[in-house]
């Protein structure tokens, strides 16, 4: 075993590298765990080639492993593309840059704004890959802002068969639209181009709120802020609120307060004594106890935050208009039925766009999360909210956790045949199918 840890830390820091054991992998919750028979960490793109050019058996690319679905589990190869990483040119005149796949998004921002770019919009986390993020249509917030994906303006795919293809929304729209969320199903994405815009500075606003009071105003708050969304607390009549807007005021950011963060995990910890019908008053009190905070920074160090507590995530992207109802349903069923959870939920807005599998594709979409903590059984939440979303037609996250297939996503994506064809096209193998895969599509 040891032998195997050494070489799998040779292959993090050597050339093209790859390996024969089966290493455990598992994604970021803990949730899934594979047994592939082995790694791949090309360290060219010619090397990613020659190796799928070489083989045959299944492959699936990897990113940074933060997706709750079953999109990477293989007993066949795992494809890294670490090594395929960083900022590999921009256009000042455009204000596009192109980095490998492989890159974190925590490593996107300083090289951009040293070439004075920025992004438009970052997720709540920022330790994914850009590959894997744009892949599953990750997205943040803002009426006015799209996904990830909507923002790659070029990506080169190298098929199963090691076939090179550059696709851009100039060249082949048709499937430059499948590949900007593509589930790694059509090909490995080894550069992506991204559209970005000049740098600038935010200011974040966080508050407790009554959850009606958000409700009522949300369409106008989130028209007045470039980003604005909540976190509802179940059982209770509070939500954490957050704004965010562009700002010149000078830099004061604050570092978060590991105090804050324990005396919160400690006061989820006390609901979770106290039976959930019962909740109410005491969460009441802790939220308008919440003092607001604020702080001022370059974008990129205000959009993401760090998540330390492991989480399974169920989220569906129902439209805009819906959004409201569909929240309103899925608290009243939890505290209804009592379902024993303390995390927090999510209601942001996404813009909506053209791209084949996006879950904003044709309109605006309202994004709804639910979490369980990784220590519990997250069934008894997901089963009971997960119909709610689909009389709303929601559009399942394709990285958060779910369990529709094939008869159900071809009703919810017009192009979604056109997709599978697409998919059959670039890998009639299927060495890019997992179990995962082969129910989300049908084959
Ligand atoms: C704590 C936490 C917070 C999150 N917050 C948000 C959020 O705010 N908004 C949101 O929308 N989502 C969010 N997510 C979900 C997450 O952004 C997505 O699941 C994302 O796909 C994970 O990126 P990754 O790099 O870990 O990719 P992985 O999970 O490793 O892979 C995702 C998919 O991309 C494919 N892939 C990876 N690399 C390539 C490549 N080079 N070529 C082709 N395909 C590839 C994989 O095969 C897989 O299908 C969050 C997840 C966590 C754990």
């Amino acid at each position: 075993m040891a032998a195997s840890v050494l070489a799998g830390l040779a292959g993090a820091a050597g050339p093209a590298f790859a390996s024969r054991d089966p290493l455990p992998w598992r994604n970021w919750s803990g949730g899934q765990v594979a047994y592939p028979a082995g790694r791949f960490a090309p360290d060219s793109e010619a090397a990613l080639v020659d190796w799928l050019r070489a083989g045959s058996g299944p492959v699936r690319p990897v990113g940074a492993g933060h997706s709750f679905t079953a999109l990477v589990p293989t007993d066949g190869h795992l494809l890294v593309l670490d090594k395929l990483s960083g900022l590999l040119g921009h256009d000042p005149a455009t204000l596009r840059a192109t980095f490998g796949a492989g890159t974190r998004l925590s490593d996107m921002g300083a090289p951009l704004e040293r070439v004075g770019q920025a992004s438009f919009i970052l997720p709540d986390i920022d330790r994914q890959t850009l590959a894997g993020a744009i892949s599953t249509g990750t997205h943040g917030t803002g009426l006015t802002l799209h996904s990830l994906s909507g923002y790659a303006t070029r990506l080169r795919l190298v098929t199963a068969r090691g076939e090179v293809i550059d696709l851009s929304e100039d060249a082949d729209p048709d499937r430059f639209r499948a590949a900007c969320v593509s589930l790694g199903a059509l090909g490995i994405i080894t550069r992506i181009e991204m559209q970005n815009r000049a740098p600038y500075r935010l200011r974040v606003r966080n508050w407790a709120q009554r959850i009606d009071e958000v409700l009522e105003d949300f369409e106008a708050s989130a028209r007045a802020h470039r980003h604005f969304e909540m976190f509802p607390l179940t059982h209770s009549d509070y939500a954490l609120v957050l704004a965010i807007d562009e700002t010149d005021a000078p830099v004061n950011h604050p570092p978060p307060s590991p105090e804050e963060a324990a005396a919160f995990d400690a006061a989820m910890r006390k609901w979770l004594e106290v039976p959930p019908g019962e909740r109410r008053p005491l969460i009441n009190g802790m939220a308008e106890q919440i003092e607001p905070t604020e702080a001022v920074d370059v974008s990129y160090r205000i959009l993401s935050n760090v998540r330390n507590n492991r989480f399974n995530e169920m989220e569906y992207a129902v439209p805009r208009e819906d959004g409201a109802r569909c929240l309103r349903e899925i608290l009243a069923t939890i505290a209804e039925r009592k379902i024993d959870v303390v995390f927090p939920l999510e209601y942001r807005y996404v813009k909506g766009d053209d791209l084949w599998l996006s879950m904003d594709e044709g309109g605006d979409r309202a994004a709804i999360s639910v979490h369980r903590s990784a220590a519990f059984d997250y069934r008894p939440l997901f089963d009971a909210v997960e119909p709610i979303f689909w009389k709303y037609g929601g559009r399942p996250h394709w990285g958060k956790l779910h369990t529709l297939g094939a008869a159900e996503l071809s009703r919810l994506y017009p192009r979604f045949d056109d997709f599978r064809a697409l998919r059959a096209e670039l890998d009639p193998e299927g060495r890019l199918l997992n179990d995962h895969l082969r129910s989300l599509f049908g084959t």
